[in-house]
């Protein structure tokens, strides 16, 4: 199997994290969000455990919770004693709802309001991730009108280019985020943070890129020594040097058998090593790491039951299984063109003998959740999961079509319980006047 949280029960059934998806399926109708809670708490581990093993204490991961955001996640996060990153202020209100401890919270994002930054700093915050020097200047002029100090680290582009799907590509020089170091803009944004008494220049932010495989690990490398040369330079030019460098996220998860298998604590204690090595060879102290994984700590935790509506046959051109959801609940498909693992959860031991197109209900061609699969020829009623669902799927999920959104139901130590209600007919019209 894809992960080892899927398996097959007795009677035949695909389980998840132990339980029988049809049966999930039966008692909380589809299109049904699972979430594996103990996957999840095992892969904040194995980061916390591998940051502190190979980068020593001080550094230590942030969920990027843009991957999959809700009250339950935050809870999670509060109690695996994860810190985390934001990107708006209903994530902001999100994780205040969840008693999240916002010192641990780092807000990102390349266009904040002047609502979202007065917003964060009302909810405590704990750091601004600034992007860009108007920014940086709002930040400050508020930080100064509530007589607070406010920690911030810049967010700098190394250059890099991840060899990812160009729209999950963001550490490019001409990235919409942060400021170049090749163009001179890094500098001239620390040149200025460090002039304004209301900001607390931490250090530097990097995010290269998203679903990196980066077998031969240089992405990571080359960033990191990119950054340690800068803060090198801006260390003899201004006296600063950072007390952190977050390198980002973007560690690749498998989606499909083809996909590598990424080393985590392999890969972090590989940078750790590469860094204490330049930060001796250029006579620079180790700053403190930061890392901010999203996908690879909810995406294996997540998988997407549905309800199959009809077979159509095509003949001479080819067959699409629809089900009763779509790029509303899933759009990674219709953006990026991501790869996905489909499996009958109905009949996932008999012979995947159907070619076909699993397509979602939207008006629209482009609404596939994985085209050129195989199936076990499946009936009307029959249960379809998608496997690999938990990142980017509820996080991105829409209303179009007047779809109600589903629910998310958590599986944990054997049982199962609903994280997000699903979204009623009456949810929908709820804000139209
Ligand atoms: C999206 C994002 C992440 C998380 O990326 P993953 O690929 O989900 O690990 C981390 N940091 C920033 C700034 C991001 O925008």
């Amino acid at each position: 199997m894809l992960c080892n949280n899927i398996g097959v029960n007795s009677a035949g059934h695909l389980t998840f994290a132990g339980l029988d998806t049809t049966a999930l399926a039966a008692k909380h109708q589809t299109p049904l969000y699972l979430m594996d809670e103990d996957r999840i708490r095992a892969n904040c581990r194995l980061y916390k455990e591998a940051m502190s093993a190979s980068f020593g204490e001080g550094s230590y991961p942030l969920y990027a919770s843009k991957a999959a955001s809700f009250k339950h996640m935050y809870e999670i996060m509060a109690e695996e004693g994860m810190s985390i990153d934001l990107v708006s202020s209903g994530e902001i209100c999100t994780a205040v709802k969840a008693h999240f401890p916002m010192e641990r919270s780092f807000f990102h994002g390349n266009s904040k309001t002047d609502f979202d930054i007065s917003y964060a700093m009302d909810c405590g915050v704990g750091h601004f991730v600034i992007d860009n020097l108007t920014e940086l200047e709002a930040v400050s002029a508020e930080a100064q009108r509530r007589g607070i100090c406010q920690k911030i680290l810049l967010r700098l582009t190394p250059g890099i280019d991840p060899h990812t799907y160009e729209a999950v590509a963001t550490g490019k020089v001409d990235s919409k985020f942060g400021l170049a170091i090749e163009t001179g803009q890094a500098e001239e944004i620390v040149r200025r943070a460090l002039e304004l008494p209301a900001l607390e220049l931490l250090g530097y932010h990097c995010h290269v890129g998203s679903q990196v495989f980066d077998e031969d690990g240089t992405v990571y490398l080359d960033a990191a020594d990119i950054f340690l040369r800068f803060s090198a330079e801006m260390q003899a030019r201004y006296g600063f040097f950072p007390a952190v460098l977050n390198l980002g996220g973007g560690f690749g998860v498998r989606y499909t058998e083809d996909d590598p298998h990424v080393d985590i604590p392999g890969n972090i204690r590989t940078i750790a090593n590469h860094m204490r090595a330049r930060c001796a060879a250029l006579n620079i102290p180790m700053p403190a790491v930061l890392m901010e994984p999203g996908r690879s700590i909810v995406a294996d935790a997540g998988m997407t039951l549905y309800t199959v509506g009809t077979v159509k046959e095509v003949p001479g051109y080819k067959n699409y299984v629809s089900i009763d959801g779509g790029m509303t609940d899933n759009p990674r498909y219709a953006l990026y063109g991501s790869r996905y693992t489909v499996l009958s959860a109905t009949a996932p031991l008999s012979e995947a003998d159907l070619p076909c197109d699993l397509v979602g209900r939207c008006c629209e061609s482009g609404d596939i959740i994985q085209p050129a699969i195989a199936l076990p020829k499946p009936q009307r009623g029959d249960i379809i999961a998608v496997c690999t669902t938990g990142a980017y799927n509820y996080s991105m999920a829409s209303n179009y079509n007047r779809i109600p959104r589903p629910s998310v139901v958590m599986l944990r130590g054997g049982e199962d319980f609903v994280a997000v209600r699903r979204e009623s007919l009456e949810d929908l019209v709820r804000n139209d006047l």
